[in-house]
């Protein structure tokens, strides 16, 4: 059975994963608060991602290693970034307006299908006999603001609306400051603000978000195989963390679709339970020049790369040791492009929320267990991969009494300065356990007589309800273990 988004919002905020942002004041459309567990758990997939993609990045195409730095740019750029990159110009959706009393709705014209009229809620914009709707007009997603005392034309400036643009900007600044050669990677998680017509389907669209984006630069000759690398290794990451490949699509994009400087992009999507198709959790675009061209041109600074290996490998077959010699003669004209290029980029760009939504949605599970009665009971879990968890572990004593607090106690201090754990002595040991399975903890371990005898605990399972005893000195390691990120 489809499973219902209201029970994922409903435990999201009975559970503190997720709230609406200034809830007490009515909330306010498009912008969303993480509470005490969903701070924990998008910080995990932000965490996953930087070690996945920065420190420990998978072996290249040839079983090489690649080379990733991370970068980490101001919100508000010099707002002429934005007029290089075209989003003053052109970044913007359709919107239309419905005219009708008591609607007066804003809607974007090529999403009417999954939207609602807001007078017949079964009807979608434009399909009763009452709307009224406006030609599509471009709408600017970007927000406005002003820097400095004086608010007019010469000071405004935007927030972000990606984080792309701050890695373009400081291409020439990394190449100078490091010993990097192409191929390599930038990468950058951190907000982006899109103003956009209709936020929706909980926290999928909203008007504030995280991006983890890397910009790959590589040689053009060799762009499509790094375009098809970074497709395979994005999607595999995915199911890396526990994501069914049943629920995972990679969408070629057709050939209309494409943005005018795209030589092409797939969306790798997620079957949300909210939507009849799968919906985009990342696109990997292969952008060409076409960024560090636009800067280029706007800024007058060269962001050419100079490949000096290849020079030096052949330069001696030239007669002369100077490139810019060689270069000025036009016979060699078209060869410049062998070792002087702009360096072709590759973006795999994913959403640090979509996915965050995604990892909820794929974790819910409802079945039943035997209670203290031997009675089957009904209970919610939330299967996440133990490395994404907000909590690792949770720590029992069976009774408080007889020692069996201190020696919880003890382990529990000993587990967190490493993990985030848990401690919990409050009720039966079996509505510790739902209370831990709602919020998806992977391991409850129990101190009880035995411990007091022989330094044994019992380490829960949270998926499969079984239990095994451990010595309590290989508890630790048995967390650690389940956190080791798997082979590529
Ligand atoms: P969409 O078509 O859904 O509006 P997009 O194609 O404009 O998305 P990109 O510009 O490619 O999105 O942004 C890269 C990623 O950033 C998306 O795959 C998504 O995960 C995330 N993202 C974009 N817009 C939003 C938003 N409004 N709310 C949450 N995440 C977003």
């Amino acid at each position: 059975m489809a499973l219902d988004m209201e029970k994922i919002v409903s435990l999201c905020k009975r559970r503190g994963f997720v709230f609406q942002s200034s809830e007490i004041y009515g909330g306010i459309s498009g912008f969303w608060d993480y509470g005490p567990l969903g701070v924990e758990l998008k910080r995990n997939i932000k965490d996953a991602w930087w070690n996945d993609m920065v420190r420990n990045p998978p072996p290249g195409p040839d079983g090489e290693e690649i080379s990733m730095v991370g970068l980490d740019c101001s919100l508000i750029m010099n707002p002429r970034v934005w007029e290089a990159s075209g989003h003053v110009g052109g970044f913007s959706d359709p919107m239309v307006d419905c005219k009708t009393e008591g609607c007066k709705g804003r809607f974007r014209a090529d999403q009417l299908k999954g939207a609602q009229c807001k007078l017949k809620p079964s009807k979608c914009p434009g399909e009763f006999e009452k709307c009224q709707l406006t030609e599509p007009r471009a709408f600017n997603l970007m927000f406005q603001t002003y820097v400095g005392a004086v608010q007019d034309a010469s000071s405004v400036a935007y927030l972000r609306p990606e984080t792309a643009q701050g890695i373009f900007a400081n291409f020439k600044n990394v190449l100078d400051s490091s010993r990097l050669r192409v191929p390599f990677g930038i990468a950058q998680i951190g907000k982006a603000f899109r103003n956009e017509i209709n936020p929706r389907n909980y926290t999928f669209r909203s008007r504030e978000f995280e991006q983890m984006e890397i910009e790959f630069f590589c040689n053009p000759k060799e762009s499509m195989k790094w375009y098809q690398w970074w497709r395979d290794r994005r999607i595999q990451w995915y199911s890396r963390l526990g994501i069914a490949s049943s629920q995972l699509r990679p969408r070629e994009q057709a050939q209309d679709e494409l943005a005018h400087y795209s030589i092409g992009t797939t969306d790798i999507e997620y079957m949300f339970p909210f939507a009849d198709e799968p919906q985009e959790l990342e696109g990997v675009a292969h952008r060409g020049s076409y960024d560090l061209g636009q800067h280029q041109k706007h800024s007058g600074k060269d962001l050419t790369y100079f490949d000096e290996e290849a020079w030096e490998r052949d330069k001696a077959g030239f007669g002369t040791g100077s490139f810019k010699a060689w270069a000025a003669k036009p016979e060699n004209a078209e060869a410049i492009a062998n070792y002087q290029f702009l360096p072709h980029v590759i973006e795999p760009s994913a959403g640090a929320d979509r996915f965050t939504l995604a990892v909820l949605c794929e974790a819910y599970q409802e079945d039943k267990l035997p209670n203290e009665k031997g009675e089957l009971e009904e209970r919610i879990y939330m299967k996440f991969h133990p490395r994404l968890a907000p909590i690792k572990a949770a720590i029992f004593p069976l009774v408080r009494k007889e020692g069996m607090p201190e020696k919880a106690q003890a382990l529990y201090r000993e587990l967190k300065r490493d993990f985030l754990v848990a401690y919990d002595d409050k009720g039966a040991v079996g509505r510790r356990y739902r209370r831990q399975d709602e919020i998806g903890t992977p391991f409850c371990i129990t101190i009880d007589g035995d411990t007091l005898k022989n330094d044994t605990v019992t380490i829960r399972d949270r998926d499969t309800s079984k239990q095994r005893r451990v010595p309590m000195k290989e508890v630790a390691a048995e967390i650690r273990a389940a956190l080791v990120p798997a082979e590529w």
